[in-house]
């Protein structure tokens, strides 16, 4: 029989470190400390406070439970000596089946790293959905945090304790991620249509785009919503109320991905909602209000060169101009949307009007490390940071290398460094201002030649606009200084500004409640990535939630990552929130 939570938390000290004696590996030290920190109100709550105290232990605390983990396909594993919960999941993962070579490979690879980093490698081998990594996955992880650095290392091996400790938590306690676990797997069916065969690209318009609307717009209907594909590709489903004449709570996000892009990003917030609707559903549950969720049809600018396209038609600001562009192979977007059957003409028709709605929540992945570094599964955002982009021109003087003093240089790379410090150093100074140059290049640049010129990008982001402009007066200030103490001329063009789109503290309360409810803190963080919600902004109020993002935070990669867990979090806070909603004017 699965033990309770209600047993944990009312049983004596000893018998709770004896019930979760196999959670973390020869550790009974965490159970011990988290007893005291009962009752836990949720089996959340209890994974968080577990790592809580590994997080709160001592580097030689921390550096033991690392150690007292056995090698992947090790020494152990082969003489049958590893505890019960590792030789299981190391079986799931096909560990036990290694051709020689594989297992050749893993063992120099345990040696190398245990040699670096002076601790085994940690990885949760049953992975993001619990149902075990490929040989090969672990080998391509193995390999790639083999090149990392030792205080991301340490981290990271900590994180996958925890991971693992969740998984061993549910077997525990006989609970399974439901929801989280068929966010997973839609997310793994429509990774499958891609544009290239490589990785995942699903840009406006093309087959696999086409393909994953059909598919999405399928699961509404089974989930209970009424669906169809309008004129601009959105995928539109309503679960509809009873009460003909109720508004309209909207959520969702974008099912086109960038090139090469995560399976997460943009789609968890469409494939959630379908399948919180569909748990509502099977239950006969309707909420008060109808409940649309859009799978906005693009977000990422890959194919037109043009963002926000599908969130852009939904409120009623759709560039039409932007029908005559053409793509890569010349092919314009209005051909592109008759060939897929969609009649442009109506894409004005699409507009909602702002008083049928409720608001807009986007539940979306990170995309960066932030929830990950705090050990949560989610977080509440505050803000979607507006951003201004321009481009920098410097020209110096190009000069021989060789013959031209040190101080009668007129170098255009030296001052671009100067700024680039700057920049740094000045968006170092408030807590969501950052600022980026990722674009840099001296043109026709020689290794005999001083740069006469120099070309950079210029990205600053702040989650609202006063800290925002502060911080792009300086810089603009800094690099006229700069420019003129070194006699460089410069040229600065902007290239984008978009105004920050702040959330509606209404709907992050009814949120932050869902949180609670749920067993975790609600931890408020901004966003630095634009996101549809950003659109949606313009003609009601928005919230988002975000869901942790997995190795490090990473994202618009194919090392994106969440797990089944995180999901069905956010899932319940979501499913939470909309049986407790109530609108702007009673909340
Ligand atoms: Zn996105």
């Amino acid at each position: 029989m699965a033990t309770t939570l209600d047993f944990l938390n009312g049983c004596e000290a000893a018998a709770f470190t004896q019930a979760l004696h196999g959670i973390y590996e020869h550790s009974p030290w965490i159970p011990e400390r988290a007893a005291a920190r009962r009752p836990f109100a949720t089996p959340a709550a209890l994974k968080l406070s577990l790592q809580q105290v590994v997080r709160e232990a001592t580097r030689e605390e921390q550096l033991g439970l690392i150690r007292a983990h056995p090698e992947l396909a090790g020494k152990a594993a082969i003489a049958g000596v590893l505890t019960a919960e590792s030789s299981g999941e190391q079986a799931k993962a096909g560990l036990n089946r290694c051709s020689p070579e594989e297992f050749a490979l893993l063992q120099q690879l345990n040696a190398d790293y245990n040699a670096k980093f002076g601790f085994p490698f940690i990885l949760a081998v049953k992975g993001p959905d619990g149902n075990g990594l490929t040989r090969q996955a672990i080998i391509d992880t193995f390999a790639r945090r083999l090149k990392g650095q030792p205080e991301d290392e340490l981290s990271e091996c900590l994180r996958q304790i925890g991971r693992i400790a969740e998984l061993r938590l549910n077997d525990l306690l006989g609970h399974s991620p439901k929801i989280g676990n068929i966010v997973m797997e839609w997310s793994e069916a429509i990774a499958a249509w891609s544009d290239d065969e490589a990785g995942l690209t699903c840009a406006y318009m093309t087959e696999a785009h086409r393909k994953t609307a059909t598919q999405l717009a399928q699961w509404m209907r089974e989930a209970g919503m009424r669906a169809h594909i309008d004129a601009a590709g959105n995928v539109v489903g309503r679960y509809l109320s009873e009460r003909a004449d109720a508004k309209t709570l909207m959520t969702g996000s974008h099912y086109d991905t960038v090139c090469n892009g995560g399976k997460y990003d943009g789609r968890e917030g469409i494939l959630l909602p379908i399948a919180v609707i569909k748990h509502l559903h099977e239950r006969g549950e309707t909420l008060p209000f109808h409940l649309e969720v859009i799978g906005f049809s693009e977000e990422e600018g890959v194919r037109y060169k043009s963002t926000f396209l599908g969130s852009n038609a939904v409120v009623g600001q759709f560039d039409m101009a932007l029908l005559d562009k053409q793509d890569a192979n010349g092919i314009s977007m209005r051909d592109a949307l008759v060939l897929a059957g969609h009649d442009p003409a109506e894409i004005p028709a699409i507009a909602r009007k702002a008083e049928d709605l409720l608001g807009f929540v986007e539940i979306h992945i990170e995309q960066g490390p932030v929830l990950l570094e705090h050990d949560l599964p989610a977080g509440i955002v505050t803000s979607i940071a507006g951003s201004c982009r321009y481009l920098l021109e410097l020209t110096g003087v190009a000069s021989h290398a060789g013959t031209t003093p040190m101080h009668m240089r007129k170098d255009a790379a030296a001052a671009a460094a100067e700024i680039i410090l700057y920049v740094e150093r000045r968006c170092a100074q408030a807590p969501t201002l950052v600022g980026t140059v990722g674009q840099l290049s001296v043109p026709h640049g020689s290794v005999n030649v001083i740069p006469g010129s120099c070309r950079l990008s210029l990205d600053i982001r702040a989650a609202d606009d006063q800290t925002r402009n502060e911080a792009v007066n300086d810089i603009v200030h800094a690099i006229a200084a700069i420019c003129s103490r070194r006699h460089v001329e410069y040229r600065l063009d902007q290239t984008v500004s978009a105004p920050a789109a702040p959330c509606a503290p209404w709907l992050m309360r009814q949120l932050a409640a869902a949180a609670e409810r749920a067993g975790l803190p609600a931890f408020e963080l901004p966003s630095g990535a634009g996101h549809d919600a950003m659109t949606m902004a313009r003609i009601t109020d928005v919230a988002m939630l975000f869901t942790r993002c997995g190795n490090g935070g990473i994202s618009h990669n194919p090392l994106e990552t969440m797990t089944a867990d995180d999901a069905e979090m956010s899932a319940q806070i979501l499913l939470d929130f909309l049986r407790n909603f109530q609108a702007k004017h009673l909340a």
